[in-house]
C-alpha cells in the first residue's frame, strides 16, 4: 500500500506476519526511523504485541540502507500487530474510554524516553509548530474554510503560544487516528506507524486522538471528553493542560485539512491524501459552535479540576450601575454576560454558544481572522490622522469609491454611523445654503442633536424633544398595512407623490432630504419600489440633495445589490455609511460628489482625528477583500432568498405572521393578531425571549415593536437559517396552542 512516502509490504510466514517497509534513502529520514526504532524497542520492553516490534535483518542491523530497484532505500522490518482498525468499527463510548486509557499507558512509558533526533525534529505535523502551516493557507480553495482555518491558527496565537511554556513536554506518538489505532472486541488493543514521533506538548497525544476520534460523533465534545477522563485515569494531566485543549484539537484539524490542501495540489491523483478530509472540515465546523469555555470546563471536570469562576450576573450589573446609566439599555430580562465570538457565533461566559441571527456589525462575521490581523498589524506599525501622508489612506479611498457609481467620487471619513450623519447634514446645508431637512417616518440617523432632530424614531418618542420647525417629515412608504399597498404597482409613486405635495407646501427651503432604502426602526420596512425615483428630481428641483442613509444595509447585505440605493434606481447626491464598514472597528464615512466637496472646502477646515486613520484604512481594506474573496454579495443574496421563502412558508402556516419582506440578510417579519391584524408585540417579545432561550439572537423593532429584525453575518448559513426556522415554529406552534 502506498502512504504519503512509503511502500509497505505484509510478509507471511507459516506462524508470523511482519510489514517490511521501504522508504526513498534521507539522511534525515534515516535518523528518524533509527530513533524510532529505538523508541519502539523501548517501549515493547513491557508490552509485547501491541506495538509493531522492530525485527533485525540478518545483518542484525535494524534500519539499513540499501539498493532496490535501481534507487537507494531505506529498509526496516516490524512485527504485524493484529486488530480491526478504529476506522472501520462502530465508535461508541467503551471504545473511546479504552482509547483514553490506551494513549496513557503508551505515554507513561514515553515519557522516560529521552532521543536527540525526535526532539530537533520541526514538522507541520507537529501543533506546536502549527504556524509553519500557515504557508498552506493559500491552498484551501474555499475562501470561507480558508478563513476558518486562519481563525483557528490565530486563537491558537492568542490562547497557547503564551501558554506554551508551561506545557509539559515529552515524546508523543502524534498520530492517533482511526487508520493507526486498532482494535478488539471494540476495545483498544494496538497502535501502529511511529513515523510521526515528535517530541511536543504532551497534551498533543490527547488533542490529535480526540481530533480523529470526534469526527462525524454527534456530540464531539462528550467524545473529547470520555478520552480526557479516561486517559487522566492512568496518566493524571494538569489543568493548565486541560484549559489548552480546545484550542490543540482545532489545531490537529487545521493541520490536516491545510496539509490535504497543499497535497491535493502537488499530487492531485493520490487518494490516501484525502482519506480524512470531509470529516475533518466537518468537525471543524463543528467545533466553532462549541463555546471554547464550555470544552475547557468539560475537560476540567474530567480531571477533577474546578470549572473556570464566574462572577455572578447579579455583581456584574451591580457594578455596571454604579458606573453605566440605566439610558444604555441591555438586552432581554435576563442579560446575556459575552465572553468571545466567531463568525456566526458568539459565547458567553457560562459556555453557551449563540447562534447571532442579529447583529450586522460584524458584517464579515466575528473576530474574522484577515480583519483582526489586518488590524493587529497596523496598529503595531503607524497609527496617525489625515494630516500626514501615508498610502492607505487613498489607497482604501480608491476601494471603496470603486463601489460607488458616477458621479458619486470623495469620501470623508468618521468614526460612526451618527458622525457621518451628521456632517452629511452639515455639507447638505453649507452646499444648498437651505436649512431644511425632509426626514422619513420612523426613521433613525444616529445620536448626536442634529441627527436626533432629523431622527422620528427618536424626537417623535413619548419622551422625545419633538419635531423642529426645519423638520419636514414624510410618510413611511409602507405596502403593508398602508395607504397604498403591495398589489398597486403604483404604490411608490403614489407615496412619493404625497411626498412632493407636502415639499412644496414648506415654507422652509429643503436642503436635503434623507431616508435609509430599508427602514430599519420602522421596523424593516423597503421603500415601496419606484419612491426615490419619483421623489429626489423633485428634491433636486427646489434645490435641495438626497441623502441615502446605507449604515444598515450597505456593503453587500442586501444581495441583489450592493448598496440599497441601487434597488430603488437613483444615485444619490451624499451616501452615509458605518456598521459594517469596520467589521465592529469604528469607522463611519459621507460619500459625495465632487461638486458638494468642493463646496465644504470654504476655509472651515474639516477634521476628524480618527477618521481615516491607517488602522481603520487597514481593516476597512480588509472588510472588503473579505466580501470579495468569500463572495458575501452572492451568499447574501443565496442564503437571504433561502431565508425569505421559509420564512415566507411559515406565514402560509400561521397566520399570526402578517409580513415578511427585506431582501437578503436584512428581513423582518411582522407579527399581528391575525383577527384584527393588530400589532403582535406581545408575540413578537415572546419569540425573541424564547429564541434568545434556545440560543438563537434576534431583535424587535418598529413602531409597535412587532416586527422580528434578522440580519445576520454574511457567513450564516442555510443550515443555521434552519436553525432559526425550526426554532420560531416551535414557538409559533406552543403559541397557537
Ligand atoms: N443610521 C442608521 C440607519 C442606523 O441604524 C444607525 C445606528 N443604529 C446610525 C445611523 C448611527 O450609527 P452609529 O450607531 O454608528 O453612530
Amino acid at each position: 500500500m502506498v502512504g504519503y512516502e512509503n511502500e509497505n509490504y505484509r510478509i507471511d510466514t507459516a506462524d508470523q506476519r511482519y510489514v517490511l517497509k521501504l522508504y526513498p534513502f534521507d539522511a534525515g529520514l534515516m535518523a528518524l526511523t533509527m530513533a524510532e526504532t529505538e523508541t519502539l524497542l523501548f517501549i515493547n520492553q513491557d508490552h509485547r504485541e501491541i506495538f509493531p516490534m522492530p525485527v533485525p535483518s540478518i545483518t542484525g542491523a535494524y534500519v539499513e540502507e540499501i539498493e532496490f530497484e535501481g534507487t537507494s532505500k531505506i529498509m526496516r522490518m516490524l512485527s504485524f500487530v493484529d486488530g480491526e482498525f478504529v476506522g472501520d468499527v462502530v465508535r461508541d463510548e467503551k471504545l473511546f474510554k479504552s482509547l483514553g486509557s490506551f494513549l496513557g499507558n503508551l505515554d507513561k512509558s514515553l515519557m522516560s524516553m529521552v532521543n536527540h533526533s525526535i526532539k530537533a525534529r520541526q514538522t507541520v505535523w507537529d501543533n506546536q509548530y502549527l504556524l509553519l502551516n500557515k504557508k498552506f493557507l493559500p491552498d484551501i480553495v474555499d475562501a470561507h474554510d480558508r478563513y476558518l482555518v486562519a481563525y483557528f491558527i490565530q486563537q491558537y496565537g492568542i490562547h497557547v503560544i503564551p501558554r506554551s511554556g508551561d506545557l509539559r513536554k515529552s515524546i508523543i506518538h502524534n498520530d492517533a487516528n482511526e487508520w493507526n489505532v486498532l482494535c478488539t472486541d471494540g476495545q483498544v488493543s494496538g497502535i501502529i506507524d511511529f513515523g510521526d514521533l515528535v517530541e511536543s506538548y504532551l497534551i498533543n497525544e490527547l488533542a490529535i486522538a480526540i481530533a480523529y476520534a470526534a469526527m462525524d460523533q454527534p456530540d464531539p465534545l462528550y467524545c473529547a471528553t470520555t478520552i480526557v477522563d479516561a486517559y487522566h485515569a492512568v496518566l493524571p494531566l494538569q489543568e493548565r493542560e486541560a484549559d489548552v485543549l480546545y484550542y490543540l484539537v482545532a489545531a490537529r484539524l487545521c493541520i490536516s485539512v491545510s496539509n490535504t490542501a497543499h497535497n491535493k495540489k502537488l499530487y492531485p491523483e493520490n487518494d490516501y491524501i484525502s482519506i480524512s478530509e470531509q470529516p475533518a472540515w466537518r468537525l471543524l465546523r463543528k467545533w466553532l459552535t462549541i463555546n471554547p469555555i464550555d470544552a475547557q470546563n468539560s475537560f476540567r471536570k474530567a480531571i477533577g479540576a474546578e470549572p473556570l469562576s464566574i462572577k455572578p450576573m447579579s455583581a456584574l450589573l451591580e457594578e455596571r450601575q454604579v458606573f453605566i446609566s440605566p439610558a444604555i439599555s441591555l438586552s432581554y430580562a435576563s442579560p446575556i454576560h459575552m465572553s468571545g465570538a466567531a463568525f456566526q457565533y458568539m459565547y458567553d461566559a457560562e459556555g453557551n454558544t449563540f447562534l447571532d441571527a442579529y447583529n450586522n456589525i460584524p458584517h464579515v462575521g466575528h473576530s474574522h481572522p484577515r480583519v483582526v490581523e489586518a488590524g493587529q498589524r497596523q496598529m503595531a506599525i503607524l497609527n496617525t490622522n489625515t494630516r500626514y501622508v501615508y498610502d492607505l489612506l487613498s489607497e482604501y479611498a480608491g476601494r471603496l469609491l470603486q463601489k460607488f457609481p458616477d458621479p458619486l467620487s470623495k469620501v470623508f471619513f468618521v468614526n460612526s454611523g451618527s458622525a457621518a450623519s451628521d456632517l452629511a447634514i452639515r455639507m447638505a446645508k453649507t452646499y444648498t445654503g437651505h436649512q431644511g431637512v425632509m426626514v422619513m417616518e420612523h426613521g433613525y440617523h444616529g445620536h448626536t442633536q442634529t441627527d436626533i432632530d432629523i431622527s422620528d424614531y427618536k424626537f417623535n418618542h413619548a419622551q422625545g424633544q419633538g419635531q423642529k420647525d426645519y423638520v419636514l417629515k414624510v410618510p413611511i412608504p409602507v405596502t403593508y398595512r398602508g395607504k397604498f399597498k403591495a398589489d398597486d404597482p403604483q404604490a411608490g409613486i403614489n407615496y412619493a407623490k404625497e411626498a412632493i405635495a407636502l415639499l412644496q407646501k414648506s415654507e422652509v427651503p429643503v436642503a436635503a432630504f434623507i431616508s435609509e432604502p430599508i427602514v430599519g426602526c420602522g421596523g424593516q420596512v423597503p421603500l415601496a419600489p419606484g419612491y426615490l425615483k419619483q421623489l429626489y428630481p423633485a428634491i433636486r428641483q427646489q434645490g435641495g440633495v438626497c441623502i441615502s442613509d446605507e449604515v444598515q444595509v450597505g456593503f453587500g447585505r442586501l444581495g441583489n445589490v450592493f448598496w440599497g440605493f441601487e434597488a430603488q434606481e437613483v444615485i444619490p447626491d451624499i451616501v452615509v455609511i458605518g456598521k459594517p464598514m469596520g467589521n465592529g472597528h469604528p469607522m463611519g464615512a459621507v460619500i459625495t460628489t465632487d461638486a458638494i466637496a468642493e463646496s465644504f472646502d470654504n476655509g472651515v477646515e474639516f477634521f476628524s482625528s480618527f477618521g481615516g486613520n491607517p488602522v481603520s484604512c487597514a481593516i476597512g481594506l480588509a472588510v472588503l477583500d473579505v466580501i470579495e474573496e468569500e463572495l458575501l454579495q452572492q451568499h447574501a443574496a443565496e442564503v437571504g432568498t433561502y431565508y425569505k421563502n421559509q420564512l415566507t412558508e411559515l406565514s402560509h402556516r400561521f397566520p399570526s405572521i402578517g409580513d415578511v419582506r427585506g431582501s437578503g440578510l436584512f428581513l423582518g417579519v411582522e407579527l399581528i393578531v391575525p383577527e384584527t391584524m393588530a400589532p403582535d408585540t406581545d408575540l413578537a417579545q415572546k419569540i425573541k425571549n424564547e429564541l434568545r432561550n434556545n440560543y438563537i439572537l434576534m431583535g424587535t423593532d418598529g413602531p409597535f415593536d412587532n416586527v422580528l429584525k434578522s440580519k445576520p453575518p454574511l457567513c450564516f448559513t442555510k443550515d443555521n437559517v434552519d436553525q432559526v426556522i425550526n426554532e420560531i415554529n416551535n414557538i409559533l406552534i406552543t403559541h397557537a396552542n
